[in-house]
């Protein structure tokens, strides 16, 4: 019998997010955030001591995470980490022996996309895309509230796929950290929003004060804007294309802006292989910066899940 209390922990480069739900009615019974150790062996024992201190108010939990990083197929170590001391380290398997238990693991935007879909702005709908605008661009599919995770963990990744219908003045677009050129994570993460706003202008600023600009009236950071929607509708029809999704979630820093839910859709049925009104809907996520947390500790909550 599994624990009727879901823990779930976000662990970011500065901090560590964590919260205990209950199983049942999804209610947030204790929440807290700590900083994030500067080492491995201490992250370890510091887990393992929120762990212990939430049992110890609560009762048994069971336990979820997500963190910065993947797990190499083969080796089970860590790769792709921003915290870079946890590359090379079996850190899944490490932590599950500190905590004697079994624990679950997903990345950001799964974890993001199955609470949105659980009990955010995806509720009730069978097939969620997420997707997270913020320093990068990423992505989530959840069916029948399952993360769909794919034979390679790849699912959902659309920040590394070229923009689609480019343009010419597109056709060869901005190098991505991939290696490759063009991927929409270039277009349609904050950075690229900046970055397509300093193209036409030379101007150095960060995507919030173009939103900023573009509330107040200025003409080229209105144009950037304008082409960051023109794209994003795109993108958004070639996941509608494949996927056919209820609803599209949007999360992360520019997923405030209200402007995308009514501009995106507007333009999208001209994209999207179908001559009928689409009946997709776009919209904000619920549960803002608390989602990977909370998709964390529901990684036990899933009908049937593979892992671990
Ligand atoms: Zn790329």
């Amino acid at each position: 019998m599994l624990p009727s209390i879901r823990m779930g922990v976000d662990i970011g480069g500065t901090k560590i997010a964590a919260i205990a739900l209950d199983a049942k009615t999804g209610q947030a019974l204790k929440q807290s955030k700590i900083a994030t150790p500067d080492g491995y062996d201490s992250l370890l024992s510091r887990l393992s001591e929120l762990v212990a201190s939430y049992e110890a108010e609560l009762g048994p939990v069971t336990f979820g995470m997500c963190y910065p990083g993947s797990v190499n197929h083969d080796s089970l170590l860590v790769q792709n980490a921003n915290i870079l001391w946890l590359n090379d380290k079996p850190f899944e398997q490490d932590l599950a022996k500190a905590l004697h238990k079994v624990i679950r693991t997903g990345n950001d935007a799964n974890c993001f996309t199955l609470s949105e879909a659980i009990d955010g702005a995806g509720c009730g709908h069978s097939v969620v895309f997420g997707a997270t605008l913020g320093t990068g661009l990423g992505g989530g599919i959840v069916i029948d509230q399952k993360i769909l995770v794919g034979l390679n963990k790849l699912s959902g990744e659309w920040g590394h796929v070229p923009l689609p219908w480019p343009t010419e003045r597109e056709i060869s677009g901005p190098e991505c950290y991939c290696g490759l050129k063009g991927c929409l994570e270039t277009y349609l993460s904050g950075t690229g929003l900046a970055r397509s706003y300093r193209h036409v202008t030379g101007k150095d600023i960060r995507a919030e004060e173009v939103v900023k600009l573009a509330n107040n009236g200025d003409a080229e950071a209105e144009a950037a804007l304008s082409r960051y929607e023109n794209r994003m509708a795109r993108a958004c029809a070639m996941i509608i294309n494949i996927l056919d999704p209820d609803v599209i979630v949007l999360g992360g820093g520019l997923s405030a802006l209200k402007r995308l839910y009514t501009n995106i859709p507007k333009q999208w049925d001209q994209y999207v292989f179908s001559p009928q009104k689409i009946k997709t809907q776009l919209v904000q996520a619920q549960h803002g910066g608390e989602s990977g947390m909370r998709g964390a500790a529901m990684l036990w909550s899933e009908p049937a899940a593979e892992n671990p």
